[in-house]
Order: C-alpha cells, then structure tokens, then sequence
C-alpha cells in the first residue's frame, strides 16, 4: 500500500510525526518514506510493507498528511499502474522532458571512436534541432577480441563535445558500478556541460546489482533494455529493481528479442509490447530500432526496415527513439552495417514526425469513438 501524502507534509513537518506514530503502532506493517521530485513540486510517500490487506483504505486516507491512497495490487510495486493511481509517468532531466505523453530521437553512435565523428554526429544534431543523443563508451561485446569501447578515457572529451553542441542528454551504457562513478566523476570535472542517462543493456537487464547500484543514484535517470531472452514480466521487474532503491526516473526500452538463426533481422521486432508496457507501468517507453533491425535492408518500396521498424513503434505510442547513425559507417567500430547516415538524419526525423503526427491524429479519432 502507498500512502501519497499532502505536497505541503514532508518529513520534517509537524503532522508527520503524528502519522509515523499512527504507523508505528501498526501490527506487522513496516514502512519506508520515498520522496520524488516532480517538475512543479516534491512529492512524500509513504511504501507500507507487511499484511496491508488487513488495512483498510479509508482508515487510511483519513491518518494526518495523507492526501490519497494507492492499494498496490500489481507486481511493480513503485513503477506500475495501479487502480486510481494517478502518479506522474514522465520526469524532468537536464531540462528535457520525458513521459509517457511525449517523443524524444537519442540518435547517435554506436560506440564512440574519434573526436571528429563525436563531432560531427554532434554538430548534425545541432544543425537538425536535437538535444539528446547516444554515445557508447563502455561496450559489452559477444567476442572478447572485438573492440570494447574507450571507456573513461573518452569521457571527458565527449563531455565537453556535447557542451558545444548544446546537447544535453546522452544516453550512455553502463557495465559495471565503477561506470557510475567514472561518469559522475568525468561530468563534474568539466563542469556539467551536458546530462547522461545511464543505460543498461540487454545483456545486464537482470544483472541485480548493477540495477541496485544504478537504481542509487537518482541524479541521472536510467534506460534499461528489455531483456532479449527473458520474459517481460522479468524485465518489467529488473526496471522494478532500480526503483525500490530510490531511482525512479526509468525508461523501458524495447529493442527485439532473440529469435532463430538467419531471421532477416538481428532481432525480432517486439515493438507492438509498446502499448502493453504503457498500459503496465508507469515508465516511459522507448524503441531501439537499430539493435532490432540490425541492417540496413530495404523493402520493394525502397524505404530501409529500419525506418519501417521505428514509425512502426512509434505510431504505437513510443516515446523515446534510440538511433544509431555514423558520419562514415563503413569505419565504425561498432555496428555500423546498421547504421544511419548524417545525411539521413533530417529524412529520419521528418519519418519521425510524420508517424508521431500519425499516432496523435490516430489518439484522437480513436479516443472519439469509443464512448
Ligand atoms: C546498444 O544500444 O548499444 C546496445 C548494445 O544495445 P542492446 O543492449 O539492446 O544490445
Ligand atoms: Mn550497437
């Protein structure tokens, strides 16, 4: 059970008192505060853990501070829609806005190489009116003899890249704990010239203390992957993991399962689990068309499966396009068979636009006829 309190009672105000005593002297129930901040103010709740059903709802609405009453009946617990929940399902970062109501494009590279294709794919953002992007650095590779990422030496310069460019997110994947702490280190060092949302990859959807780790830090919010050979609810439970330790500020993303050998994709397309995991949780929820397509084939109509795989989720209700392009994909060091070009990229988000255009005229027509 979640108890929401008034926004004007925190811990320090004088009825909070009165409600943890109420608390207390309740039999079997531990309890834990959790605090979020939300775009326009600080919200306290209050988790009860133990043998809530005996509780009841009203009884508890009616304690000191408590504005309403969450009875959680699912299993995310903190992540997941529950019945008259209306929790916020979007957050703030770094002056960028991601919810479940809107659309962010975080194209960019693969993995991070030069400092002249940082800069370039930077600048091209720029040019096309982006702020956030993708730069890998720590890579997790299937054969341990391919490249495997600059990892925190390369930090600092991409860092002050993205200040240039007037980027201010880069989704960044994380492999192991010490990540956290180089990245934290390597932004303060030069001054916070952007923001990084941590990711976690496909490969770690269910490495539990690596989500611990990152799920403890709530300065910078985290995109898990989904899992590629596990089931969703187990995914939907390693987001799960990152908020029971105070990191709510989670995006879901979708990016194909593993299949069989010599599918025409990397990945099968699970991009129709958009609306499911909206309908599920609270999380934002977002495609990785490049990682699911995996190449860069086209159809009879002469439009790349990879254009076809992302207007696909998005016309489903994405709200976050993770995109892989390269100023010379025949160079990269990662992935580029999949990659977009920077003279692709204002064709992309004008695709983008048209399907976004689409699923909202879709929303309305559809929103209008069931009554
Ligand atoms: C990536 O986005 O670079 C990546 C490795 O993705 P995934 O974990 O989905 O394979
Ligand atoms: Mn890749």
């Amino acid at each position: 059970m979640i108890l929401i309190l008034n926004t004007d009672t925190t811990p320090e105000s004088p009825s909070f008192a009165d409600l943890a005593r109420h608390l207390d002297a309740l039999p079997r129930i531990r309890w834990r505060v959790h605090q979020e901040k939300g775009a326009q103010q600080l919200l306290t709740e209050i988790y009860l853990i133990g043998e809530t059903a005996a509780l009841d709802t009203a009884d508890m609405a009616a304690l000191p501070g408590v504005d309403r009453v969450v009875r959680v009946s699912e299993p995310y617990r903190i992540l997941g829609r529950h019945q008259d929940d209306h929790r916020p399902s979007e957050f703030v970062y770094n002056g960028v806005h991601f919810g479940q109501d809107s659309l962010q494009v975080l194209a960019g590279l693969c993995a991070v190489d030069t400092p002249e294709h940082v800069g370039q794919m930077m600048r091209a953002l720029q040019q096309n009116g982006q702020v956030c992007t993708r730069m890998g650095a720590y890579k997790p590779r299937t054969s341990p003899y391919a490249f495997q990422g600059h990892g925190a030496a390369c930090l600092p310069w991409v860092f002050e890249l993205a200040g240039k460019y007037g980027i201010r997110v880069i989704a960044m994947e994380i492999t192991r704990e010490a990540h956290i702490d180089e990245i934290q280190e390597a932004l303060h060092r030069t001054g916070n010239p952007t923001g990084v949302m941590l990711q976690i990859g496909t490969r770690n959807t269910q490495n539990f203390e690596l989500l611990k780790a990152a799920g403890r830090q709530r300065e910078m919010p985290v995109l898990l992957k989904r899992g590629f050979g596990i089931t969703l609810d187990e995914s939907l439970n390693a987001a799960e993991y990152l908020a029971s330790e105070g990191n709510r500020n989670v995006i879901f993303c979708l990016r194909g399962l593993k299949s069989h050998m010599g599918d025409p994709h990397r990945n099968l397309l699970d991009f129709g689990h958009v609306p499911v995991v909206k309908r599920l949780t609270r999380m934002p929820v977002g495609i990785d068309p490049s990682h699911s397509v995996g190449t860069r084939h086209k159809g009879p109509d002469q439009v790349l499966d990879i254009f076809h795989a992302t207007a696909q989720g998005i016309i489903a209700g994405a709200n976050l396009v993770l995109i892989d392009f390269h100023p010379d994909p025949a160079n990269a060091l990662v992935d580029g068979a999949q990659a977009l070009t920077l003279d692709e990229l204002p064709i992309f988000l004008e695709d983008v636009r048209i399907a976004r255009d689409a699923y909202l005229e879709r929303c309305t027509r559809l929103q209008r006829a069931v009554v």
